[in-house]
């Protein structure tokens, strides 16, 4: 299972991960490796249909062996630390690699468009001009398609770093989401994962907009640049597992 060492850190004076949030993780990590085996020899190719549109089976069947790669080969670390809120209201952020548009140095991105960013994708895109010099880092001939492609996972770093707010903690969701805290949790870890193995960027929030991206979209590469794409349909098996595990309905 877990070839890493799945730490908690705290940054400013924001609350530590008590017992039962690290337990909240712990168990996330765990199904969230589950089923991404179980997706290798099983895909579940209506619902990928159903988030990334027609077309895509293949794309997101890498991207999720490429996600589980990640966690049982390459990943060594993983630090989640519970940091203040966000000036932007974000849940959860990664930083300071990708310009993932959560990036606190990347407020030119943050203001600009996502497109003009993924144009620059053949070129040295993974640099954040903003950031202090030491903390620049250049990946060249890196796509965001060839990230998420088989093997892509070998240029992720080995250890990461995941923030997550008082919005995660309180699951501050749409109070019409029918949802309930640990499927939110989830989501929210997958969500931000998805950032850093597969080179996600954030274009759309919700099921909604996301379900949007998927069928309406010119580019059927949108879909699968979006982070809740990945973790919405991650999400979502989550939930059928959980309901076909409940004793009182088997
Ligand atoms: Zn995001």
């Amino acid at each position: 299972m877990m070839a890493y060492t799945l730490r908690f850190d705290t940054s400013g004076n924001a609350t530590a991960f008590n017992i039962a949030e690290q337990q909240k993780i712990r168990t996330a990590l765990g199904l969230l490796e589950t089923i991404l085996a179980e997706n290798l020899s099983n895909p579940k190719c209506k619902m990928i249909k159903n988030w990334f549109g027609r077309g895509n089976i293949k794309a997101v069947s890498e991207g999720l062996n490429n996600m589980h790669k990640y966690l049982t080969r390459r990943c060594t670390s993983l630090t989640f630390v519970s940091a203040p809120n966000h000036p932007q209201g974000f849940i959860g952020y990664v930083k300071p690699m990708v310009k993932t548009g959560l990036n606190p140095f990347d407020q030119s991105f943050e203001n600009g468009n996502h497109h003009g960013h993924r144009h620059n994708d053949n070129a040295i895109h993974r640099i954040n001009d903003n950031a202090p010099r030491h903390k620049q880092i250049v990946i060249p001939k890196q796509t965001a398609k060839t990230f998420r492609e088989n093997c892509g996972y070998v240029n992720v770093q080995s250890g990461l770093r995941i923030y997550l707010t008082p919005a995660y903690f309180s699951g501050n969701f749409d109070q019409n989401d029918p949802n309930d805290e640990l499927w939110f949790k989830f989501r929210c870890v997958a969500h931000e994962l998805s950032h850093r193995i597969l080179d996600t960027i954030d274009i759309a929030y919700g099921a909604r907009a996301s379900q949007r991206l998927a069928l309406l979209a010119p580019d059927k590469n949108t879909p699968l640049n979006n982070a809740d794409n990945w973790g919405l349909y991650l999400a979502e098996i989550y939930k059928f597992r959980n309901l076909k595990i409940r004793p009182e309905l088997t």
